[in-house]
């Protein structure tokens, strides 16, 4: 994942919400998933995506794009955008300022800093010297 949040409030509109696992399709499931865990009411059915999965609008998003309830938002608010998200073959709002990026093998191979190789000759000299030292 790279990039960094502009504040635009694209995640808390026209979004996808998981249920067991799958992209939420039916409202009645919806409502079930509302009546175990009341913190999903604040996502109201805004219309069904080209996918056929049903869309949500946060009723917290304030006018100015920022979220009204910051402290008590839930886990799916708090860690967007995850990784999950690629891997379930969702994606990110249009205007996101982040985005997920694959790592390739270059990156692998020389992303780390490299270390500095091991100076062998100046340890051996360094053990032949205190050889020496307590032989004597
Ligand atoms: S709770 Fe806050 S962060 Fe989560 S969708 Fe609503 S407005 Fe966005
Ligand atoms: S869509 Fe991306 S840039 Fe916009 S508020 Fe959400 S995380 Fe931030």
């Amino acid at each position: 994942m790279v990039g960094r949040c502009n504040r635009c409030g694209g995640c808390c509109r026209s979004i996808n919400l998981l249920g067991r696992g799958r992209w939420l399709r039916r409202a009645a499931r919806y409502e079930r998933m509302v009546a175990e865990a009341p913190e999903f009411a604040r996502f109201r059915p805004a219309g069904r995506g080209d996918q056929g999965f049903l869309l949500f609008d946060c009723a917290l998003l304030g006018d100015d794009h920022l979220c009204t309830a910051h402290d008590t938002r839930p886990a799916l608010c708090r860690n967007y955008p995850s990784k999950s998200l690629y891997y379930r073959g969702g994606r990110l709002p249009d205007d996101c300022g982040y985005a997920f990026r694959a790592a390739t093998f270059r990156d692998v191979l020389f992303g780390r800093k490299p270390r500095k190789p091991a100076d062998f000759s100046a340890v051996l000299r360094r053990e032949i010297q205190q050889d020496k030292d307590t032989q004597t």
